[in-house]
C-alpha cells in the first residue's frame, strides 16, 4: 500500500502494529526521527501553513489520527489501512518499549500530568523505563536547560505533548540537537492518560463522532472544529481536480 498525500500532507499507509515497527526501526537505527500523527484541523492548517507542511513532510513516520484523515484518504482513492492514533502508538510502543528495556521521556501538559501519565503507563506496563518528565509551560530561557536534561536521561523515545502545531515546530527545531532517536507530539495525550481528560466512550469513537464528544465536553473548541467542513470541502475539491 502506498502512501497518500492529503492536501498536500504525506500520511503513511501503515497499521498502528506496522508503525511500531518502523519506531522500532528507528530506534535500532539510532540516528533522529520525527513522527506526526496527523488530524484533519492541522492538515488544514498546515495546506495554508506552507512551513508547518514542511516540517510535516519532512518527518520520518504521519500517521493517521483522525477518521477525517482516513475519510479523506479514500476519497483521494488512497485508502489507508486503520486509523493509528496518538494514545494508542504510545500504548503500543510503551507495551514494546517494557520488552526491549527503551528508555521515555514526557514533555508537555500542565504541571503534574506528565508525572502521572508516565506513573500511569508505568503501572500498565510493568517493567517500563520512565527516564523523566517535564511539564510544557516553560519560558524561553528555560529551555536549553530542558534540552541538557533530555540529553543527559538519554530517552529512545521523547514524547511531546505541547498540542498541535507547537510541539511539531518544537520537535523540528530541536531534534537535532536531541539527538533522541525518536520524538513524537502527542497533544493532549497525557491529560488523558492522567486522566484529566476522558476520551470518548467507545461507541462514539465507531460513530467517528469523537470530535462532537469534545466540542460538548470543552466548548472552547467549537472554534477548532469549525476547521473540519473547510477540510471536507478542500479534500473533495482535491478529489475533483485528481478526477
Ligand atoms: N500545552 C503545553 N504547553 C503549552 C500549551 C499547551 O504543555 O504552552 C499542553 C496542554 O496542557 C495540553 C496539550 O498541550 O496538555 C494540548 O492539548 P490539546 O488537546 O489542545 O491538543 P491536541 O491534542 O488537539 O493537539
Amino acid at each position: 500500500m502506498s502512501n497518500c498525500y492529503v492536501l498536500g500532507n504525506r500520511v503513511d499507509a501503515l497499521t498502528l502494529a506496522g508503525a511500531v515497527s518502523r519506531v522500532a526501526g528507528f530506534i535500532a537505527a539510532g540516528t533522529p526521527h520525527h513522527v506526526v500523527t496527523l488530524n484533519a484541523e492541522i492538515a488544514y492548517r498546515a495546506c495554508r501553513e506552507p512551513g508547518l507542511q514542511a516540517v510535516i513532510n519532512r518527518a520520518h513516520l504521519v500517521t493517521a489520527d483522525g477518521a477525517g484523515i482516513l475519510w479523506a484518504a479514500r476519497k483521494l482513492g488512497t485508502p489507508l489501512p486503520e486509523r493509528v492514533t496518538g494514545i494508542d502508538l504510545i500504548q503500543a510502543l510503551a507495551a514494546e518499549g517494557a520488552r526491549r528495556g527503551w528508555r521515555f521521556f514526557l514533555y508537555g501538559a500542565a504541571p503534574g500530568v506528565a508525572g502521572e501519565a508516565a506513573a500511569r503507563l508505568q503501572r500498565e506496563h510493568p517493567g517500563l523505563t520512565v527516564a523523566g518528565t517535564c511539564h510544557g509551560y516553560l519560558t524561553p530561557g528555560e529551555i536549553p536547560s530542558l534540552v541538557e536534561a533530555i540529553k543527559a536521561a538519554r530517552p529512545h523515545i521523547l514524547l511531546v505533548g505541547l498540542g498541535a502545531p507547537r510541539q511539531e515546530y518544537w520537535i523540528a527545531a530541536h531534534l537535532e540537537e536531541l539527538g533522541v532517536p525518536v520524538a513524537m507530539g502527542v497533544g493532549g495525550s497525557f491529560d488523558v492518560l492522567a486522566g484529566r481528560v476522558q476520551r470518548a466512550p467507545a461507541w462514539v469513537q465507531r460513530l467517528n463522532l469523537e470530535w462532537l464528544y469534545r466540542v460538548l465536553r470543552e466548548p472552547a473548541r467549537v472554534k477548532r472544529t469549525l476547521a473540519l467542513p473547510k477540510f471536507m470541502l478542500a479534500v473533495l475539491r482535491q478529489a475533483r481536480e485528481r478526477g
